[in-house]
């Protein structure tokens, strides 16, 4: 019997905090496998450079505060997005302050050392998994619950990507993401899934989010996922990594959920038409990134990509009333005195706070191919 905790909760720091130490709690509490001197990787979600888009800092503090009471030595090891710099990100998002405040040391998996592990029955014979990973004694995920364009739903499972560095990353994407995703999670298991279900946002956090207002924990990931999709009501059959690893047996047969939840559906359809079409594209772009690696190691067309399909920011010249506060506030720098932008600078980190500060609304957020 796999057992979910959802507990309900405000959006301010203190409840978010409470929350979360009391759906630990209802699973048996933190203790149950975290032992005094135990190295415990706590994975949180900061795929990209917006607030609402990632693990909520007050989940982190909270989780980290039980694994300390309990004598482990937390880690917060992540990396951001094939399309982000995860320095630049962990800039934005104010990570390395967080460590700091929280004292606990801080992982950028980009450039990890890793080691190869075999999969059991796999897409992949073998992955490589960060070694910090692999020496520690405790993996705490901490996703965000999230739409995707490519999975359609990402919570536990999928955030388990963020500990792969590109590489390996390019290979999900060129064969197949939801196999792949499934594989990761037979070679890494988290001992713990702990989701951020504050609210709801698209992947990288562009658009208004939908509130949900839960934390929900438990030790089963994939059970963990099921739930996170029931209260957002979705039937988790459509999504295909979980589904494929409720197949292949990673999953608990029996779910008991611990708390209430009020059911809070989000609109899916037109997303999961388009995943296909997604897919193809994604793929698409990784084979042309994968050629282009080869003439260029260690060299990615990926943010360049996404910053002309994707979400980027344009000054409106006759707008603009020229108070230099976009030029203030880009925290990459990429907005000069002339208010021209950068894109070089301002591709792998798209943060749009120029577009929030703006106070004319002189900078639009383009899409796609527009200009
Ligand atoms: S130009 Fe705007 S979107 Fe780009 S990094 Fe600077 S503040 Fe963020
Ligand atoms: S914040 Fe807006 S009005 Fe001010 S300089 Fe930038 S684009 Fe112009």
């Amino acid at each position: 019997m796999s057992k979910v905790s959802i507990v309900n909760t405000e959006l301010d720091g203190k409840s978010i905090k409470k929350s979360t130490k009391k759906a630990i709690e209802l699973i048996g509490g933190i203790q149950k496998t975290v032992k005094e001197g135990y190295q415990v990787i706590i994975k949180p979600n900061f795929v990209g450079p917006i607030r609402g888009a990632v693990t909520d800092f007050d989940v982190i503090k909270a989780v980290v505060e039980e694994v300390k009471k309990c004598g482990g030595i937390p880690i917060i090891g992540e990396q951001s997005g094939f399309e982000f710099d995860t320095k630049k990100v962990f800039k934005i998002l104010s990570v390395p302050e967080l460590a700091r405040e929280l004292d606990v040391k801080l992982i950028n998996f980009e450039n990890a050392k890793c080691k190869k592990v075999r999969v059991p029955n796999g897409l992949f014979k073998e992955l490589m998994i960060p070694k910090a990973v692999l020496e520690a004694d405790v993996l705490i995920n901490i996703p965000k619950l999230k739409m995707h364009s490519l999975t359609t739903v990402t919570a536990g499972m999928k955030n388990l990507m963020g500990i792969l560095n590109k590489e390996e990353r390019r290979k999900f994407h060129l064969k197949n993401l939801d196999l792949a995703i499934v594989d990761l999670n037979k070679t890494c298991k988290p001992d713990l899934t702990i989701v951020d279900a504050t609210n709801v946002t698209k992947s990288a956090g562009y658009g208004k989010p939908i509130s949900i207002k839960s934390i929900v924990a438990g030790e089963d990931v994939v059970a963990v996922d099921k739930v996170c999709c029931k209260i957002i009501g979705v039937n988790y059959k459509k999504i295909r990594h979980i589904n494929e690893a409720v197949k292949q047996g990673l999953c608990g047969r029996n779910i008991e959920i611990i708390g209430k939840f009020k059911e809070t559906p989000v609109r899916l359809e037109k997303r999961v038409l388009s995943q296909n079409m997604f897919c193809f594209f994604f793929k698409l772009m990784h084979i042309i990134d994968y050629v282009y690696s080869r003439i260029f190691p260690k060299k990615t067309l990926i943010p360049l990509f996404n910053w002309i399909i994707g979400l980027r920011p344009k000054i409106i010249k006759s707008k603009c009333t020229k108070c230099m506060l976009c030029v203030k506030v880009c925290p990459v720098g990429a907005i000069d005195n002339h208010l021209k932008i950068n894109r070089k600078k301002c591709m792998d980190a798209r943060c749009l706070k120029c577009v929030k500060i703006c106070p004319v609304g002189a900078i639009q957020i383009k899409r796609g191919l527009k200009q």
